[in-house]
């Protein structure tokens, strides 16, 4: 077997695990295999132990990437930061978009988004973290974003996204993990939209947010390996 399937059965054993210690029902938690900075080659061998859903960060990284596994049956989602310059190739090459923090972001992917092709999903990243993170609309700018974005024709609000900052301390992650899930509870209830996607939790950390309901925990170190370059 491959270092890399090997390494995909530990992580799903890893997250059936947690799910049966915190409670969670059988397969609600999803895998996102961030394959970032790693070749197609890498894709293709995750994807013949079974893995379908790949998460990449940049943009021009991922085109090329998409393009050479155009003959499997991925579902792509980007995780990355987005300029608006980019959106136009995201907007087309992906099914999800997690990493939303800004209306004109959601507004181009919504306009640029192939009418041929199923609405995109989108989450909104949240800052978890207050002046600890840049990335992230804030818990208070959250409501009326969502509002706005809820309403895009090309787009389906699906959920949220977070990013704690990096920390030893088990309580304080649960702690951010368990405010984007109260967040989402709550919007749902503001929205009338069922919000089933909170992604959240990576590789170090994924038990943590599996105990606070995420639906999808995105992993890349634990299933490729040490990421040795950024990737441009
Ligand atoms: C790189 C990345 C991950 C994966 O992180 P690991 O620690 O390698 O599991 C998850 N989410 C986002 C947004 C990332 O950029």
């Amino acid at each position: 077997m491959s270092g890399v399937a090997e390494n995909l059965m530990t992580v799903s054993a890893r997250i059936a695990a947690a799910g049966r210690k915190y409670g969670r029902p059988e397969g609600s938690v999803g895998l996102l295999a961030v394959s970032k900075t790693w070749p197609a080659a890498s894709v293709r061998e995750a994807f013949a132990a079974g893995q379908r859903a790949f998460g990449e960060n940049y943009v021009q990284e991922s085109v090329d990437k998409i393009a050479e596994l155009a003959d499997l049956p991925i579902e792509w989602h980007f995780i990355g930061p987005l300029q608006s310059n980019k959106t136009r190739l995201v907007a087309n090459h992906f099914a999800w978009v997690h990493s939303v923090d800004r209306l004109k972001i959601a507004q181009r992917l919504s306009e640029q988004r192939d009418v041929h092709l199923p609405p995109l999903k989108l989450c909104l990243q949240v800052n978890v973290s207050g002046e600890l993170s840049k990335s992230g609309v804030t818990p208070e700018a959250l409501p009326a974003l969502a509002r706005e974005v809820a309403q895009l024709p090309r787009i389906e609000l699906a959920g949220l996204m977070c990013i704690p900052e990096p920390s030893p301390d088990e309580a304080l992650l649960r702690a951010r993990f368990r405010q984007l899930a109260h967040l989402r509870d709550a919007l749902r209830v503001t929205l009338g939209l069922p919000l089933d996607m909170l992604s959240m939790g990576m590789s170090d950390d994924l038990e943590l947010a599996i105990a606070e309901g995420s639906t999808l925990v995105r992993v890349g170190t634990a299933i490729f390996g040490a990421r040795q370059r950024p990737a441009a």
